[in-house]
């Protein structure tokens, strides 16, 4: 709690800038108490900030009088969807005294069209909202979406290239007619729909001319208010499957065939081959049960666990969707490749429905919990926790999205995982994202994990790993830094491993697919002419500097 001095001091500066916020989007829409802005000031990383103000603006005209506002005052606004970018900065500006503009209230789906399988949508619509609305109107349509969080938005996930499961999970290049009010204030669309007429603005991404769209994501060019996204037509059928892999040592013929697998177009999705820590995050948590001692597990506990779970050294999982003929070719092939290096389940719909039944007999909270662990580890060969992945995973390839992923954010946290109203910024989970990208062979994979893993021991931290497969040629390192956050000694480590981990990645070439706040200032730093010409056009469109100076570089 701030001291009422402090409070009223903050306010009385800003006070006429706070009336006209009210003015604009009404005083219910405006938070400006320091108590409740802080809030706004912090992520699961150990960066913090001090916003001015939280306005929540309703339609695009009332954005527009906001940039105008700013201009004049030459304030700092900062804009998030639905601010749930949780591990790279969530709501967090990277300047105190900025006022954080949050579009959740604009959540309307303007249009689907079935036909040609895309919807119009404004930025505070939600994965979950999108899925509900697509199921509740019959259409014959898939949305992709994240492991992360349901109420993540569609458009802010895509506008920071986020990734997603199905074969439409690069989400940007999914995105397709942008409605963006400028830094001066004025609106323009982009693509097919420059001239206001085309019929094409989300069916086709390039327009005419220079394509301008990539110039609003990852930036801080405009604020978009509208756009449009593809959807994937429901498939005839669709199988998902897991892979296990059996010993360590195949990891790097793993890699290998997965580029094959994806050039070939057998594997269609963006797979997430993940470590062993990444599981037992899932299924497990300091605080709880066993892994009370030490900053991180040592090799003789971890090894301990994986048993007791059933966890292989690195799994994954994929779906294939098609005709009955492909999907039965696709299996054939994937069978032959992968059955010699592990374990390759297949899961049909019917499965599905049957691991989850079953769970509902057996699973945690029912009575016959306790009798049925060991014999359910006799059967499959695997726990209860990691049977209740399952269908999970199997429903998320289909774009149905699920708190159940994000739990693993609380590995370290005091708070038990809940089961749903996951907010681990609120639970005080202490989590940063690191990810550079890679190109897909075995070498240069082997490269980043050698780079990086020997900085995590260093550090005393868990070494968490997740492969995420963008295209057939690139693939993403993402890496986990999962930290005590009230363990202000672990905070400092966690952030300064961080650092270690952009310095050395970027000396050695591997450049960010994204970064989190706490480093966008700088992730150009290695790239001067690029940095100045985005500067150059920075300066063009925003000579105040009121949209997120600094925010990737720009600015
Ligand atoms: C356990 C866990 C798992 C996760 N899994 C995934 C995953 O699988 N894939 C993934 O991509 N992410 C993942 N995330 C990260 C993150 O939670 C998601 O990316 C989430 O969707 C981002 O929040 P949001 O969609 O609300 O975006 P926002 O926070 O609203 O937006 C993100 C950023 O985009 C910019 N932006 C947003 N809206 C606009 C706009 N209208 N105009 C201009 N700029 C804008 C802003 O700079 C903003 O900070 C995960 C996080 C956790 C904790």
């Amino acid at each position: 709690m701030k001291s009422t001095l402090e409070q009223e001091s903050h306010s009385n500066r800003f006070e006429p800038v706070i009336e006209r916020l009210k003015q604009i989007v009404g005083e219910s829409y405006v938070l400006e108490k320091l108590d409740e802005v802080e809030s706004y000031g912090k992520d699961t990383t150990p960066f913090r900030k001090r916003p001015l103000a939280v306005v929540f603006p309703g339609t695009t005209e009332e954005i527009q009088e906001l940039v105008f506002l700013a201009n004049k005052e030459k304030l700092s606004l900062w804009t998030v969807s639905n601010g749930k970018n949780w591990g790279y900065g969530a709501t967090v500006p990277l300047r105190d005294e900025t006022i954080i503009l949050v579009l959740e209230r604009m959540n309307k789906i303007v249009a689907v069209d079935e036909q040609l399988a895309y919807a119009v949508i404004e930025p505070g619509v939600s994965y979950a909202q999108l899925n509900l609305y697509i199921k509740e109107k019959g259409y014959k349509l898939w949305c992709d979406t994240t492991d992360g969080p349901p109420g993540g938005s569609v458009i802010g996930n895509a506008l920071e290239r986020g990734i997603g499961e199905t074969p439409y999970g690069d989400h940007f290049g999914n995105l397709c007619g942008l409605e963006v009010v400028l830094p001066n204030g004025e609106v323009m669309q982009t693509g097919g729909g420059a001239s206001g007429l085309s019929k094409t603005w989300n069916t086709y991404k390039w327009g005419t001319g220079p394509y301008l769209e990539g110039i609003f994501s990852q930036s801080n060019l405009g604020i978009v208010t509208k756009a449009g996204i593809w959807l994937m037509p429901e498939p005839e059928v669709f199988v998902s499957y897991v892979f296990e892999l059996t010993d360590e040592r195949d990891f790097p013929s793993l890699i290998e065939m997965i580029r094959r697998l994806a050039l070939q177009g057998v594997v269609q999705t963006k797979l997430h081959l993940i470590n062993d820590i990444v599981e037992l995050a899932l299924m497990t948590q300091y605080s709880g049960e066993l892994l009370t001692e030490g900053d991180c597990l040592t090799l003789d506990h971890k090894i301990k666990l994986c048993k007791q779970f059933g966890i292989a050294c690195w799994s994954f999982a994929g779906g294939i969707y098609g005709s009955a003929q492909r999907v039965a070719a696709d299996q054939t092939v994937l069978k032959k490749e992968l059955a010699p290096f592990g374990k390759l389940t297949f899961i049909t719909d019917a499965k599905a429905w049957q691991t989850e039944n079953l769970l509902k007999l057996i699973g945690p909270g029912s009575l016959f919990n306790g009798i049925c662990k060991d014999a359910i580890r006799q059967i499959f060969g695997k726990s209860i926790e990691l049977l209740e992945a399952v269908p999970k995973i199997h429903a998320i390839l289909k774009g149905n999205p699920t708190e159940y992923f994000v739990r693993h954010a609380y590995f370290k946290s005091q708070v038990k995982k809940p089961d749903n109203d996951i907010d681990p910024v609120r639970d005080q989970c202490g989590l940063i994202w690191f990810a550079p990208v890679a190109p897909l062979t075995s070498k240069h994979v082997t490269e980043v994990l050698n780079l990086c893993k020997p900085l995590f021991e260093e550090a005393n931290f868990d070494f968490y790993v997740a492969l995420l497969l963008t295209n057939p040629r690139s693939i993403v390192i993402l890496l986990s830094i999962l930290y005590q956050k009230e363990n202000e000694a672990e905070s400092i480590r966690a952030q300064a491993l961080y650092e270690k981990l952009c310095a050395v990645t970027e000396a050695h070439g591997y450049q960010q697919y994204r970064t989190g706040v706490a480093y966008m200032d700088r992730i150009m730093n290695r790239s001067p002419k690029y940095k100045e010409i985005v500067n150059l056009i920075k300066t063009a469109l925003d000579p105040n500097n009121i949209l997120a100076p600094g925010r990737y570089g720009l600015g």
